[in-house]
């Protein structure tokens, strides 16, 4: 439970949980096919008075937009087709029809900015390091996992275990990796190459050596990893599914599936103090909301 005081805090985004975009986005979409339009920029310029969609007004809604022009260009596509950049298939596993694979791109990547700085604004005021942190003795998880870009790794002053043995496994394959005949996870912090990319390894009892104790913040705050910027509340509208990944016009394509949730991690605080919050906003950008906990 988060004090008076901390749900306070929490009012900014609160306020940006409240008036989710992709409503507007879906209105923009909406004016930008049944105008003349060519691209979003003069449409932007010209939604200077308030409107209201699907029970939210918005003051400014070309304002608001704006950060996201660079996303509502990927919806172009219906008017300026390109060459293919993923694949996108319904719950089926069936192509999905062009609106619906560009809608489900753009939702996808709007709904993923905004929670990063929704999250951002609600870890904050908590106080919590739970992120940050391997199990404690009341978890049973022998070690918590933080997955990363290659190019993250360097943001880690870690030993790498990196082997054709790593290369081969999962953190999760059993028997697990052994370390001196022991399994990784008793072994101290360290950053793993597995078959399925890098990681970060939190053994019990440890924490990422970007915590800074004293203050429980993140000493590279700015450029923390991916994983990090969206640590509890989740876009799920699309799935990346490898195995459906094609070859089209010479170029191997990433393939996405339609999923339409937006997952919340109820181990954290905010998830459990804002879970209606967090439902309404998920039905305003017409997604499923589905709290799982993580930390058993
Ligand atoms: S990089 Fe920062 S935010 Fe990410 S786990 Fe480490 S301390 Fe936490
Ligand atoms: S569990 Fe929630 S409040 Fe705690 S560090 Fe993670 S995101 Fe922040």
């Amino acid at each position: 439970m988060l004090t008076q005081k901390q749900i306070d805090e929490c009012g900014q985004g609160l306020d940006q949980l409240k008036k989710p975009i992709l409503p507007l986005v879906r209105l923009a979409q909406m004016l930008y096919l049944t105008g003349p339009y060519e691209t979003f920029a003069p449409l932007l310029d010209e939604l200077s008075e308030p409107v209201e969609t699907g029970g939210v007004s918005y003051k400014r809604p070309g304002t608001l937009l704006r950060p996201y022009l660079d996303l509502l260009t990927i919806f172009e596509r219906i008017k300026i087709p390109r060459s293919p950049a993923r694949i996108l298939l319904n719950e089926q596993l069936e192509p999905m029809n062009p609106l619906d694979a560009l809608d489900s791109w753009v939702a996808q990547e709007v709904v993923n900015r905004e929670l990063e700085s929704i999250n951002s604004q609600l870890c904050r005021p908590c106080n919590c390091t739970l992120c940050c942190v391997g199990p404690d003795d009341t978890l049973n998880q022998d070690f918590f996992e933080i997955p990363l870009q290659q190019e993250e790794t360097s943001l880690f002053k870690l030993n790498r275990i990196d082997s054709p043995e790593t290369r081969l496994t999962t953190s999760h394959s059993e028997p697990p990796l052994l370390r001196n005949k022991s399994p990784f996870y008793q072994k101290k912090t360290a950053l793993y190459h597995w078959r399925s990319g890098w990681s970060l390894i939190l053994p019990r009892h440890s924490h990422c050596p970007n915590l800074d104790p004293a203050s429980g913040g993140c000493k590279i705050y700015p450029q923390r990893p991916d994983v990090c910027r969206r640590p509890q509340i989740f876009s799920y509208v699309l799935e990346r599914q490898p195995n459906h990944d094609r070859d089209i016009e010479g170029k191997s394509l990433p393939a996405f599936v339609a999923r339409k949730k937006l997952l919340a991690v109820w181990d954290c605080p905010y998830v459990q103090e804002f879970q209606e919050e967090i439902g309404r906003y998920a039905e305003q950008c017409e997604l499923e909301p589905v709290f799982r906990k993580n930390k058993e």
